[in-house]
């Protein structure tokens, strides 16, 4: 599992955990997760993450 870091506000989306706001279940790669996706906190796209690099 693999985590993207919003660079707009450092929101982290985890794969192991998904977005189950936004209906997306634990475990949702990010490869899978939709284009139409935004950040939940500041509401910018998939273009505006990047992988987090321990
Ligand atoms: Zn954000």
């Amino acid at each position: 599992m693999r985590k993207f870091v919003c660079t707009v506000c450092g929101y982290v989306y985890d794969e192991a955990e998904g977005d189950l706001d936004s209906g997306l279940a634990p475990g949702t790669k990010w490869e899978d997760v939709p284009g139409s996706w935004t950040c939940p906190l500041c509401g910018v796209t998939k273009d505006d993450f990047e992988e987090q690099v321990d």
